[in-house]
């Protein structure tokens, strides 16, 4: 009889606990939408989060994308990034394991692209003036056969067992300027997805995932600006568990006799890539679409395309003059609002 006596309180304490310690999880886990943005990588990021747990889930995506900065900006003293730039031609650097696998992920697609994409491309950035260091104008002939000379990602050893970054040549120096915003956006979607966010849309700057759908049936449409007219759209796709990114000469550029020069800079000649205005792709892994974005915008029209059919990417080119090249993928993808609101 005792026994049943404390056996029931102790399975109405249990219940009462129990009921607390859900309420204080569902306090804290509340089916909210959230939405916050920074400023990180010299542009505007947002995590948009809607499910149980929103916003805590969000501001977690939101300080990975900052410790990805951190680590990778070239322009801050302590970064990874500057470490290894200043131990150029010296020693090997030991970095953390984000930078060791953002730089590794880099170099095969340098080499997936025959270098088009190259991530030691930081003395022409320099050269040219389009680094935090200086202001954009058009450099001797001389000077950019010399930054050409230490631009090859062949030259960066890395080792994985001590995880070490060497540069081989004095004067090289690392800029992740055209991966690491994908990257970012790739790691905060990681985030989102272990704390079982099915639905959230992930931006820095022009590069977007859309995780699920916006909501039940309504998959998330994301504007394609028109790199020719401020502030138009061109049309509207509609995306699921995919990133969109977009490379263009509409933000960094300048005008020297008649001539627009954007930041974007061939490794093949070291001028910046001319005749094609805007390069979105679409792929499922954001790291990669932004790279890719930067590679067809150097190739140019034709052998961009090629490189994203041999992807099996889905992409529009707007050649300099406007006129619009679609890969296979994209054929039928562009939507007007109309059409996606019928
Ligand atoms: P994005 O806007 O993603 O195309 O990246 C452009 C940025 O990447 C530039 O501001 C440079 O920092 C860097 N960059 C320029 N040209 C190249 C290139 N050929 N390969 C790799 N990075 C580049
Ligand atoms: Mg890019």
């Amino acid at each position: 009889m005792v026994n049943s006596k404390y056996l029931l309180r102790f399975l109405v304490a249990l219940v009462l606990t129990g009921f607390t310690a859900w309420q204080g999880f569902s306090f804290y886990q509340q089916w909210t939408h959230y939405r916050e943005t920074r400023f990180l990588f010299d542009t505007e990021v947002f995590v948009e989060v809607q499910g149980w747990g929103a916003k805590n889930a969000a501001l977690e995506a939101l300080d990975t994308m900052r410790e990805i900065h951190l680590k990778l900006d070239r322009y801050s003293e302590d970064s990874d990034i500057s470490l290894i730039n200043r131990q150029a031609g010296q020693q090997p650097v030991r970095v953390s394991a984000l930078t060791y696998e953002a730089l590794r992920e880099s170099l095969q697609i340098a080499g997936l692209t025959d270098g088009v994409f190259d991530p030691t491309i930081g003395p022409l950035v320099k050269v040219w003036g389009f680094g935090e260091e200086g202001s954009r104008h058009i450099p001797d002939p001389e000077a950019v056969q010399a930054a050409l000379k230490l631009v090859d990602y062949r030259k960066v050893i890395l080792n994985d067992e001590q995880k070490t970054v060497y540069l081989t040549d004095t004067g090289m120096s690392l800029d992740l300027g055209a991966v690491a915003k994908g990257y970012a956006v790739n790691a905060a979607v990681q985030i989102l997805k272990s704390k079982n966010i099915s639905s959230a849309l992930v931006a820095a700057g022009g590069n977007i995932y859309a995780l699920g759908q916006k909501n039940k049936d309504i998959p998330w449409e994301i504007g394609i600006r028109d790199p020719l007219q401020n502030g138009r759209v061109l049309g509207y796709v509609e995306l699921e568990d995919q990133s969109i990114d977009t490379s263009g000469d509409y933000e960094r550029f300048f005008w020297a006799e008649g001539k627009k020069y954007s930041h974007i800079l061939d490794p093949r000649t070291g001028y910046p890539a001319q005749g094609i205005s805007s390069c979105t792709v679409i792929m499922e892994n954001p790291a990669l679409a932004d790279a890719l974005a930067t590679a067809v915008f150097v190739l140019g029209l034709n052998e961009g395309l090629e490189l994203i059919e041999r992807e099996n990417a889905t992409a529009l080119l707007i050649a300099s003059k406007g006129e619009q090249y679609l890969s296979e993928k994209m054929k039928g993808k562009i939507k007007t609002k109309e059409q996606i609101l019928e």
